[in-house]
Formats: C-alpha cells, sequence, structure tokens
C-alpha cells in the first residue's frame, strides 16, 4: 500500500490564480466567526446572484475565526460588486472583507493574502520546471561541484525536519519518518513509500520525485542529489550516526520509481 494508506489520490490546486478567457472575475477574503454559519450564507448569496466559486480556501486561525478566501466568477452577477460586498458584510459574524477586481487578459492572481504558509510555516512554491531548470545549470556548468552542493543543502534540509519535529512533537523514529514522508505528498515533492526500516536502515521508494522528474528517461543514472541527502539528514538526525544513501532506481534512467537504500553506520 501507498504511503498514507490511501487507495486514491486526487491533484490539489493551491489558490494562486485562475484564467478565464471571457468571464469576470474577483477575489474575495473573509475574516469570520461562525464559519459553517457564514458559509452557508454566502455560498446562498452565490447562488441566488449566479456567482460561481472557482477555488478557495478556508483556515481556522484560533477559536471561532476563520479565513475564507475565493476566487468568483460573478459574469452573471446583476448588480455592482459594492453591493455583493455589503450584503455579505451586514452579516454580523463577518468580521471584514476584501475584494480584488484586478485582472489581466482574463488571469487574476491571488494578490489578497500573504505569507503563504503550509502547515503554519512561512513558505513559498517553485514550479517543478523551474527547479528542473535550475538543476540542469547547475550540473552543466559545474559537474559533480553541482552534485556535492545538492546533497549539502538536502542534508542541511532534513536534518532541520527532523529537529523541528522532535521540538514539537514526541514520536519514535518511524513514527518521524512517516510523519516526514506524509508531509512530502502534501507539499507536491513526490509520493514516497517506505518500503523497509529498522535500526541499520531503510529501503524507500519515491513516485514522481520533483528532483528528478525533469530528467525522466534522459540520464544513464540515477539523478537526485538534494532529496538523497534530505533522507541522509533525516536518518543522521535519527539515529545520530553516520549514514549512506544510495539511490539505486531512478526516473532518469528509465525506472519506474526513485528507490533509496539508506544504510545507517554503527
Ligand atoms: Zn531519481
Amino acid at each position: 500500500m501507498e504511503a498514507g494508506g490511501v487507495l486514491r489520490r486526487y491533484p490539489k490546486e493551491l489558490l494562486c490564480g485562475e484564467y478565464h478567457a471571457n468571464a469576470k472575475m474577483i477575489e474575495l477574503s473573509l475574516r469570520v466567526r461562525n464559519a459553517p454559519l457564514v458559509m452557508r450564507n454566502v455560498l446562498g448569496i452565490f447562488i441566488e446572484k449566479g456567482i460561481k466559486p472557482l477555488s478557495g480556501f478556508i483556515t481556522q486561525i484560533e477559536e471561532n475565526l476563520f479565513q475564507i478566501g475565493f476566487f468568483l466568477d460573478i459574469s452573471n452577477l446583476k448588480g455592482e460588486v459594492d453591493d455583493l460586498m455589503k450584503e455579505i458584510k451586514s452579516n454580523e459574524d463577518v468580521i471584514d472583507i476584501i475584494v480584488s477586481q484586478e485582472t489581466f487578459n482574463g488571469i487574476i492572481i491571488d494578490t489578497l493574502h500573504f505569507p503563504l504558509t503550509a502547515f503554519d510555516e512561512k513558505s513559498f512554491t517553485f514550479r517543478v520546471e523551474t527547479f528542473g531548470g535550475i538543476l540542469k545549470r547547475l550540473y552543466d556548468k559545474f559537474g559533480t561541484g553541482a552534485a556535492v552542493i545538492l546533497y549539502e543543502m538536502g542534508l542541511t534540509a532534513g536534518e532541520s525536519k527532523v529537529k523541528s519535529i522532535i521540538k514539537k512533537h514526541r514520536m519514535d523514529k518511524l513514527k518521524i519518518l512517516k510523519l516526514i514522508m506524509a508531509e512530502r505528498i502534501a507539499k507536491g515533492w513526490c509520493i514516497p513509500e517506505i518500503v523497509d526500516f529498522s535500526s541499520k536502515g531503510a529501503v524507500i521508494v519515491c513516485h514522481e520525485l520533483f528532483e528528478c522528474l525533469h530528467f525522466k528517461d534522459k540520464q544513464d543514472k540515477s539523478i537526485s542529489q538534494f532529496f538523497r541527502g534530505y533522507l541522509a539528514g533525516i536518518f543522521r538526525q535519527l539515529f545520530n550516526k553516520e549514514v549512506s544513501v544510495t539511490e539505486v532506481e531512478c526516473i532518469a534512467k528509465g525506472d519506474p520509481a526513485c528507490k533509496y537504500v539508506i544504510e545507517v553506520k554503527s
């Protein structure tokens, strides 16, 4: 069974922007109490006015305080956006409402929310393609030097990940590893599968790893350095021992997934 013990998974779109060539779009951000009630009322207004939600999010900020964001297609809205805002604001549980109406030839971008956080931690995103391009450039320019740098970057990231979990939670080693691997799915890194785990090491298979996707079927050897270092950092921190990580299979050389063998040195 795959990581997380789920049988199916669907793509997740981060609230970033929408492109609809012929639609009239706005973005709304609401700060509310009693979120279920407000949601029902606000969605009721949308239904009444023919407003189509395109994407959005809801998140609890503190006890009974929620942030809600929406991209809306208001092509069928009769009347002014200001009136729509007033109607939503008249709900006593709506504390604040802000709107963005700036579009760029059918594109609207989320400019109402910052910073971006993932699991309450400040984050930023990279396109997989951009990162792949960066890696390719680094390898072209610096060859094995790039490999060392990327491995070291991964190592630091892996170590700091374990440290931050240990600081907040009490868990055994396997639980920590499982948590970190599950989070890789949430953050779009890959779909990892822990095939084997013991005090001597582990075998981890990663599907669709962001680091190797750009090189899929283009190399004659394994390409991953950052994620290989990341795993090394995790295991080094978990076991407090030196480790070696080998990527024995890689999508870059035509394998179906990237497979890592981790050895904890005694
Ligand atoms: Zn790989």
